[in-house]
């Protein structure tokens, strides 16, 4: 059941004590890169001021746009001899950052994501075929290094090629998938069309979804048409990438693992601390690595931390799967509204497809949400009627939740622009 028992159901009390000293020790060792040296100076910060993990709060949070003002080696914190690898973000809002690590930071990153899959049940005997990108992103070479420390044998195939994924997967028994949530559901077309049922014609029991925001409801689609468990994997290249935190078996919330990293829920407005249970800005502390450590990083993700404890046996608190980026956040006509909720909603009407997307204009004072849904290619070469009525129950759907009218359009399956990496939901053509 688990990977390293004694850490993954380690009491408060001793993981409080591993907590207070990695983060001395990784204030000390921050101390050493230009960023953190200069910093610290200035706040007057010393390692012998960390007497309680709440003296984390006197330390200043750290933004996406430090580090990339720093660019590149500002948070540089172990000589560069000893960097065995760099990797960087996938530059989703902005330009990208970059991470370093030593030898040992690759070892602890490797063995998070192997705890990661045994948690989800993967074993020696599966056959793991990775779909995620191999290159600076962290999603391909992250994966790849903890499925084969678990054991299992490692198909390391790389996004897209969607025939020659399904061949593979056929040919050598493929038992579990890496994969972007929105190109698992663009490949159910192909498999579709290569006339081949994943539950019939393949071994496939476990899917890891992850590197963009998803909905339960999609969740439950892959898992229909693949017949897997499929398990949402959470991570960010500035805390190493995947394997931060991620879904138990009990797929109620992901597990985020607090001997590798401290854990803040902030108000992104106030910076004030949250208590469990509500929602905010996910902040978060290294507390193993050397390469580059980074304190109280703010994410931008928003989530909440989920009260009590997993029936699985693993202290390590809960985090809700992650609503969006705070950024990612659409207003319009004073509402607020996250690409998520419309994904939500149209993954519960029948007839609707595997993509949308979502465009934002302005005429005049006025902004527009206009809303492109890929149906169901029955639906689409069917009635027209059926069609339009279709289109009138998503605006319905749609309104209910976001309480505005958006114009929907109905498009033919596949026809919407896709991406081998996350999906870009939405195109804002309006202008500041
Ligand atoms: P970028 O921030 O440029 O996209 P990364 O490749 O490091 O670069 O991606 C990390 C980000 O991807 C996270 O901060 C988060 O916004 C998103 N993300 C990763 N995994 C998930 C997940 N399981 N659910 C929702 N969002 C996720
Ligand atoms: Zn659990």
């Amino acid at each position: 059941m688990f990977w390293e028992k004694d850490i993954e159901t380690m009491d408060g009390d001793q993981l409080y004590r591993m907590q207070l000293e990695r983060l001395r020790n990784t204030v000390e060792s921050a101390s050493r890169s230009s960023y953190y040296g200069k910093l610290f100076k200035e706040k007057d910060i010393h390692v012998e001021n960390i007497k309680t993990l709440a003296d984390l709060r006197n330390i200043p949070m750290t933004t996406k746009e430090d580090l990339r003002k720093e660019w590149p080696y500002g948070f540089l914190a172990a000589s560069k001899d000893d960097i065995v690898r760099m990797h960087s973000s996938s530059g989703t809002t902005g330009r990208a950052t970059v991470i370093f690590h030593t030898m040992k930071d690759i070892d602890c990153w490797t063995n998070q994501l192997a705890r990661c899959m045994y948690m989800a049940g993967l074993r020696k005997s599966d056959v793991f075929q990775n779909m995620m990108t191999y290159a600076l992103f962290t999603g391909g070479l992250g994966f790849h290094y903890g499925a084969e420390k678990l054991g299992a044998m490692v198909i390391p195939a790389g996004p897209g090629n969607s025939k020659r994924q399904i061949q593979l997967m056929r040919d050598f028994d493929t038992t579990a998938i890496h994969i972007i949530p929105s190109y698992a559901l663009h490949l159910t077309t192909v498999f579709e069309e290569v006339g081949v049922d994943p539950i019939k014609d393949t071994r496939l029991r476990i899917a890891f979804i992850g590197a963009e925001p998803h909905s339960e409801k999609m969740r439950r689609r892959i898992e229909d048409f693949y017949g897997v468990k499929s398990f949402n994997s959470y991570g960010l290249s500035e805390m190493s990438g995947p394997g931060v935190a991620f879904e138990c078996p009990e797929q109620n919330g992901l597990h985020i693992w607090e001997d590798a990293y401290l854990v803040e829920i902030i108000d992104p407005v106030t910076l004030e601390p949250l208590p469990d249970g509500q929602e905010g800005e996910l902040v978060m502390t290294t507390l193993n690595r050397e390469g580059m450590p980074i304190l109280r990083y703010r994410t931008q993700d928003l989530t909440r931390i989920i009260p009590g404890t997993c029936p699985c046996g693993r202290t390590h608190r809960r985090i809700e799967r992650i609503k969006g980026r705070t950024d990612d956040m659409m207003i319009l006509k004073g509402v607020n509204i996250f690409p998520i909720q419309i994904e939500k909603k149209l993954m519960d009407i029948a007839g609707v497809g595997n993509n949308f997307q979502i465009i934002l204009e302005r005429k005049g004072f006025n902004d527009d949400m206009i809303v492109k849904v890929e149906v169901q290619r029955e639906y689409f070469t069917g009635d027209l009627k059926e069609l339009e009525s279709l289109r009138r129950t998503i605006v319905n759907e749609l309104k209910s939740d976001i309480l505005i009218t958006p114009r929907v359009e109905l498009v033919e399956p596949e026809s919407l622009p896709r991406t081998e990496g996350k999906a870009k939901r939405v195109l804002d053509n309006r202008e500041d």
